[in-house]
């Protein structure tokens, strides 16, 4: 029996993980969270059991506790900061899964590496924000870390069997998001509901966006290159957009290994739960290559998209420069989200912060938050100004 703290249970990850666990009797729910909303989890309690929840909003923990406690369930609602990182150390679990949005999994995350849970990262803030920290913590403690986001479990794939010195390259491939065939001048037009209609995936609204803009890619080299150890400049981005390809990693001998199969999330969350086994999966079917007319590949657009240049700008510069670029983003895409700015001011934005910052190198992880606030802070001032 494999027992699961799941973090961010009611978002779109979290809900194809309990699909999963569902399926298998030998996977054991013990924790969940969620943000705000109640009347799923409390859905989830009902069919999962779990010994402890997790609701960051204070108000919406304390109305759940009254619910639980009228119906004489066996669970404890815990809230904000401190309850998310009760659940994410809580005895019973052995692994974590992290599927909460934006840099809040950090310091859970952190907390459940000391504990010794093998975590399964789904969170990719956490790993941008502090990815030195976070996987040098894993390495004290002798912790496993799983990527969920589906390039980084297909490189992880393909790299089973084969020695770190041995690769020459890793590429990411991208869908291209809804946008790719856009001119400059129809980018300054979308709209939100435009953004958030992926053309191959259905994912929470904040990736959707950072798909439309390639800043989800660019998250990904940077989480790539503290997953896999790399170099910047051995990360290539390719626009893949059939997205049958997940990822694909380059040997110095001239050979690639890609990891294939349909868009289908509940592939990379289940092999992140049952590694190093496999195990069949619900709903994944294998592809069917009869079926498959093409695969297309091209270069990414840096021009119309540069935030995926940002990102490579802000891991060269390193130290505390991928928080900031990740706590601008978050800002900016929250107001793209409630439509105070346009689709093209995100990466402005997020260029202007960066432009203001004076880097730290080697930040501690109270460096780390305190850059990060800042960086909101400066963010929502350039909201303001646009
Ligand atoms: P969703 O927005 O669908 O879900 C987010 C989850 O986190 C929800 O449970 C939400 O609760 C909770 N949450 C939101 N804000 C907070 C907060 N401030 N504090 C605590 N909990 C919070 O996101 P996704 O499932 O799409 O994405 C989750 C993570 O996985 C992201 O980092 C994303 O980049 C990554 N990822 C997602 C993929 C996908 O296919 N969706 C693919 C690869 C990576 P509530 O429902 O109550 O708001
Ligand atoms: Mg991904």
């Amino acid at each position: 029996m494999k027992k699961i703290a799941l973090l961010g249970s009611t978002g779109s990850i979290g809900t194809q993980t309990l699909e999963v666990v569902a399926s298998d009797p030998s996977l054991e729910i013990v924790g969940l969270s969620a943000h705000r909303n109640i009347n799923l989890l409390e859905q989830q309690i009902n069919m999962f059991h779990p010994r402890l929840v997790c609701v960051m909003d204070e108000k919406k923990a304390s109305e759940l506790k009254n619910r639980v406690q009228a119906q004489g369930l066996l669970v404890e609602v815990v809230s904000g900061l401190e309850g998310l990182i009760a659940v994410a150390t809580m005895d019973e679990a052995d692994s974590i899964l992290t599927a909460v949005v934006g840099m809040i999994g950090l310091i859970p995350t952190i907390e459940a590496i000391k504990k010794g849970k093998t975590i399964a990262l789904a969170n990719k803030e956490t790993l941008v924000t502090a990815g030195e920290l976070v996987m040098g913590a894993a390495r004290d403690y002798g912790v496993s870390i799983l990527p969920v986001d589906s390039e980084h479990s297909a490189i992880f794939q393909c790299l089973r069997g084969n020695e770190h010195h041995a690769v020459s390259k890793l590429i990411l491939t991208a869908s291209g998001g809804p946008f790719r065939d856009y001119t400059q001048e129809m980018l300054q037009d979308v709209t939100v509901e435009a953004a958030l209609k992926h053309p191959n995936w259905s994912m929470g609204s904040k990736i959707t966006i950072d798909s439309a803009s390639l800043m989800n890619k660019g998250l990904e080299v940077i989480e790539a290159k503290h997953l896999f150890d790399v170099t910047p400049e051995q990360i290539d981005v390719i626009v893949h957009r059939e997205s049958i390809i997940h990822s694909m990693v380059e040997y110095k001998d001239g050979s690639t290994m890609a990891q294939m199969g349909l868009p289908n999330m509940m592939h990379p969350i289940a092999y992140a739960l049952y590694y190093p086994e496999r195990k069949p999966t619900p709903c994944v079917h294998p592809l069917d290559f009869a079926k498959l007319s093409k695969l297309t590949f091209d270069p990414p657009k840096k021009d119309l998209f540069p935030c995926l240049g940002l990102a490579y700008d802000a891991l060269v510069v390193g130290g505390t420069m991928p928080a900031v670029l990740n706590a601008a983003n978050e800002v900016a895409v929250d107001a793209f989200l409630k439509k105070q700015i346009n689709f093209l001011q995100i990466p402005s934005i997020i260029h202007e912060v960066m432009a203001k910052h004076i880097c730290i190198n080697r930040p501690s992880l109270d460096e780390i938050i305190g850059i990060d606030e800042w960086a909101r802070v400066m963010s929502r001032q350039e909201v303001q100004k646009q």
